[in-house]
């Protein structure tokens, strides 16, 4: 039989539900493979085994007496730092957030209690979810399972991270310009960004909230449609949740690439990494011999996506981090002077280098006289984007990019140089300015073994039709990837 800790989510859900596998026996072995590998993935900010076992626990005590809360009752999943649970540290890699401890649990949390999942709280993640690659948490860098010299992409880091490594077959993250995507494609597994709307935000420590969508990974797409059934509708806490129809899993389903429109980019317009570019092709070639129609797209606004991404993300986190003041959350220095002081050091000793850049870019752009010029303008081109993606639509089923132009870089080497690495967002940001889903599919590894990634996006709310094309595409054998056994 194969080892418990490299079953598939699909996998493990079977085995629980015809009783050939505890809960305990699922999170005793994950745990004891975090104890020999996350010295060296770092993925967990903390972990407390009992809390998780006394879950385990309970679950197969439910499963016994013939009362599971679901057939999900006993699941493992992992959550970033950044999704309150009730009694939890929820500290968004962050030193100001250091102690607080949540008071309440996040919609999603909630949704997931009631179907009996079993929580491994607190995955490391870039602070208050700004970066691309784990290195601006206050704690520590995450490390890709595929080679611990890199990262495993940003900033839901941890959270696919955990995953690669098969210390968890699920986890939460979120996604504001590509935080779950971008680390999906660099860790070789699914990581899917819903609708806006489609989520629920209630409970995410909010980093810029006309963008963020909390979203999941796994390491089959069975994971990633069953965890959006499951955190997908309309919540009253979070008047941004749409009245649409609930997704189903049920309604995906593979399909014939015969005669469908496939909407694709002209890499030669891009810098892409050779390998990356090179598996794109291979992918678009072997769906054009399944009988699908490529049709190039103009992504010429895609030079804007960048800028308007970073305009309006700090301009919305320069306002909803302003609540962090040293008073009302979270650390605070005393000092003997005046009100403003007690802010200001607070502020100052609580949030990270990254963090008070885009404070202060934000701040700027915001401020009188420059509003027009530049918050004001990048709201007008964000509607350009949000059109273009509607046109795109009127002509194709769906749009294959490659995730990240590269796979994953070292640890360090886009450090010194912020623009460099806010680049690595090229092809994810645009998707969340235009509100419309996305997945990352593994796609394979390049000639050094590390993973690339395949991006699909299709309209607002057309999620079973987005997971039926990935679903279709995982079946491909370019797309195969195992994930490390080993973790060195
Ligand atoms: N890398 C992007 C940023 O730093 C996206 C982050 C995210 O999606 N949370 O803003």
């Amino acid at each position: 039989m194969k080892e418990i800790i490299f079953l598939t989510y699909s996998e493990i859900k079977k085995k629980l539900n015809d009783g050939s596998l505890t809960s305990q026996e699922l999170v005793s072995a994950y745990l004891e493979r975090i104890k020999s590998s996350d010295s060296k993935v770092k993925a967990f900010l903390n972990l407390n085994a009992d809390k998780i076992l006394t879950q385990a626990k309970e679950s197969d005590e439910r499963r016994k007496t013939g009362k599971p809360f679901s057939e999900f009752d006993g699941i493992p999943i992992g959550i970033k730092d950044n999704i309150c649970i009730r009694g939890e540290i929820t500290s968004c890699s962050s030193k100001i957030l250091e102690n607080f401890e949540s008071p309440y649990d996040a919609t999603v949390i909630t949704k997931l209690k009631e179907k009996g999942f079993v929580f491994f709280p607190r995955l490391n993640m870039d602070e208050f979810a700004m970066g691309s690659s784990t290195e601006n948490s206050a704690f520590q860098t995450s490390k890709n399972p595929f080679d611990t010299d890199r990262i495993p992409g940003g900033s839901s880091g941890g959270s696919a991270a955990a995953v690669a490594a098969s210390m968890l077959p699920i986890s939460l993250g979120s996604d504001t310009g590509g935080s779950i995507r971008q680390p999906a494609s660099l860790c070789g597994i699914w990581g899917l960004k819903p609708t806006y709307g489609r989520v629920s935000r209630y409970g995410l420590v909010a980093y810029a909230s006309s963008l963020d969508q909390i979203g999941p990974f796994s390491n089959d797409m069975e994971g990633i449609s069953d965890l959006l059934e499951i955190l997908s509708g309309l919540d009253t806490k979070d008047q941004t949740t749409a009245k649409v129809d609930h997704f189903d899993s049920k309604s995906v389903s593979t399909i014939d690439w015969k005669g469908k429109k496939i909407g694709i980019m002209k890499t030669e317009d891009f810098n892409f990494s050779p390998d990356v570019n090179a598996r794109y092709l291979e992918i678009l070639k072997s769906l054009e011999e399944k009988g699908a129609e490529l049709v190039a797209l103009d992504f010429s606004l895609l030079k804007y996506a960048i800028p308007v991404y970073y305009l309006i993300a700090t301009a919305e986190c320069s306002s909803n981090l302003s609540r962090f003041d040293g008073i009302r959350y979270g650390l605070r220095k005393e000092t003997s002077g005046k009100l403003d002081d007690l802010y200001s050091e607070s502020r100052s000793a609580g949030f990270g280098k990254e963090v008070k850049r885009r404070i202060l870019l934000g701040t700027f752009s915001l401020s009188s006289g420059y509003y027009d010029a530049y918050y004001g303008k990048a709201q007008k081109a964000r509607v350009l984007i949000r059109k273009q993606y509607a046109d795109f639509f009127k002509s194709v089923d769906v749009i294959l990019q490659p995730t990240s132009p590269t796979t994953a870089f070292k640890v360090g080497e886009k450090t010194k140089d912020p623009i460099q690495m806010y680049q690595a967002d090229i092809l994810t940001t645009s998707v969340n300015l235009a509100g419309v889903p996305a997945i990352s599919c593994p796609a394979g590894v390049d000639q050094n073994g590390l993973p690339i990634g395949i991006q699909l996006t299709t309209s607002h709310f057309d999620e079973v039709k987005l997971l039926s094309y990935a679903y279709s595409l995982s079946k491909l054998d370019l797309c195969k990837i195992t994930l490390p056994k080993e973790i060195k």
